[in-house]
């Protein structure tokens, strides 16, 4: 018989609240068992209903404020916080950098066992607002008009928006005036339930440095209707397009690219600078939202490592090569890795475009590649990975403690994968010297930091000897 739980649906309580959820849900805890309310903030007080119960966890919804946060700010649009990316926009900016400073600091006690690791107080933006350099919105239909958005959490709802707070003008911009477009030439929608119809989404990706934007036009089928007429009004418009392409996804799925990419007009890639580093950047490739903050990032990552000139240096999960070829500037040589074999051409092709002969890149899963190097003999003196959200893949963790590179630097765009891996390493003979949180992702719960460990003595797990 499993235990009752200590709160019943329908019931009204009151709760004060820990901490936030991934979509930015007020946590509070009654005997233990968690219940998320949405729009409750860490330190108030509030009544609450609980609504929904299940076996880890209940919903609560806001009924009362007792004891405001200091931090709680009046939003405008209860719908776009709620859906459309701003988890925290009833935070305000200082109270934003304040809980994702905490929260690195809580993980890295909690999960990584690092009492006494200097975590640097978040560098966060100047202005926090129109930072996105790219928008996917989803497209369908609603009484027989045109509609694109946002989906609804957890539904397939789309929500027709105009405007996005934290997306470039310029990227807003190019979304409103393509839905127009269609509207106006009327593509038909895609409609998820059936399978039918053409238009599915929208991209639109711009170059902040270069002034230079790409249209991306997701369809069902090979057939874009009115395709010419498409590409002369959107070239009329948005005077800042250089790249226009067309990309076909035949399948039910979530994924938005599909199998199949051609240029409509215009050139394959469009252009962007982070600091002096040109980058050519195509409909399919990986390249960071926030180009100010990425600046930040990196800059704090070539710190880290340190470089002379005379190092050897692998970058892990290395995209287009952004943090690559930025390292390459001050060592001796790079080898980057990456799992997307589209996004190793265009790193190479980055590295030909900024005479960068220093860089290498080769495709595969990092956990793969490295160990095979190692193997071969080939090592080096500075690490550097940037996984995805789950975190380094064990196998790559132990490869790092046996190839003992004297430096580690870690790139993480999730605290608790980054405080897991620290741990191993930890274990492995390295000591985190210092970790930097950077605000790449205001008005969201998405958190980054980056981690400085140096090798410093032999690894505190013994292997017992063979017999
Ligand atoms: N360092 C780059 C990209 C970071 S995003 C930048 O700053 O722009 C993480 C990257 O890891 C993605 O490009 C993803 O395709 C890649 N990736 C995911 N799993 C991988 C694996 N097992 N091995 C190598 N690369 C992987």
């Amino acid at each position: 018989m499993s235990r009752p739980l200590p709160v019943n649906k329908n019931e009204y309580i009151d709760v004060v609240f820990e901490d936030l959820t991934h979509d930015g849900a007020g946590v509070a805890k009654v005997d233990g068992y968690p219940l998320f309310v949405p729009n409750g903030l860490p330190g108030e007080k509030a009544k609450v209903k609980v609504i929904k119960t299940g076996k880890g966890y209940g919903i609560g919804r806001l009924i009362e404020l007792y004891e405001k946060s200091p931090y709680r700010v009046e939003i405008a649009s209860s719908e776009r916080h709620k859906f459309g990316g701003c988890q925290l926009e009833h935070i305000s900016y200082e109270g934003q950098l304040t809980y994702k400073e905490n929260q690195v600091r809580q993980v890295l006690t909690r999960i990584g066992k690092l009492e006494d690791v200097v975590v640097h107080p978040i560098l966060g933006m100047n202005n926090p607002w129109h930072y996105r350099n790219k928008a996917q919105v989803p497209v369908g239909e609603k009484d027989g008009k045109l509609i694109a958005g946002f989906f609804k959490p957890r539904s397939h709802e789309i929500v027709d928006t105009n405007e996005s707070l934290i997306q470039l003008p310029e990227v807003n911009e190019a979304i409103q005036t393509v839905k127009s477009i269609c509207s106006e030439l009327s593509i038909p929608a895609y409609h998820e339930e059936t399978h039918k119809g053409v238009l599915r989404h929208i991209m639109a990706r711009y170059g902040q440095q270069t002034g230079e934007l790409m249209v991306v036009i997701i369809t069902r089928t090979a057939d874009l209707p009115q395709k010419n007429r498409l590409v002369e009004e959107i070239i009329a418009r948005l005077p800042k397009v250089k790249s226009i392409v067309h990309n076909v996804n035949s399948k039910r799925t979530n994924v938005i690219m599909g199998e199949k990419t051609s240029v409509l007009w215009g050139s394959e890639v469009i252009y962007d600078y982070i600091g002096d580093v040109k980058f050519a950047i195509s409909a399919l490739s990986f390249y960071q939202v926030n180009p100010v903050q990425t600046k930040v990032l990196y800059d704090k990552a070539l710190e880290y490592a340190g470089l002379s000139g005379e190092e050897s240096v692998i970058d892990a999960y290395c995209g287009i090569g952004t943090i690559s070829l930025f390292l390459a500037q001050k060592a001796r040589k790079v080898f980057g890795v990456e799992v997307v074999p589209e996004a190793i051409e265009d790193a190479k092709r980055n590295a030909e475009l900024n005479g960068i002969s220093n860089a290498e890149f080769a495709a595969g899963e990092a956990e793969v590649v490295i160990p095979k190097w190692y193997k071969e003999g080939n090592t080096a003196e500075v690490l550097v990975v940037d996984p995805p959200r789950k975190g380094c893949d064990e196998a790559l963790l132990q490869t790092i403690i046996e190839m003992k590179p004297k430096k580690v630097v870690y790139v993480s765009c999730n605290p608790a994968t980054l405080a897991r891996d620290l741990r191993i390493l930890e274990d492995g003979g390295y000591k985190t010297v210092e970790v930097q949180p950077v605000d790449m992702f205001p008005m969201t719960t998405h958190c980054e930091a980056v981690a400085w460990l140096e090798w410093v003595c032999s690894p505190k797990i013994i292997f017992s000897e063979p017999k």
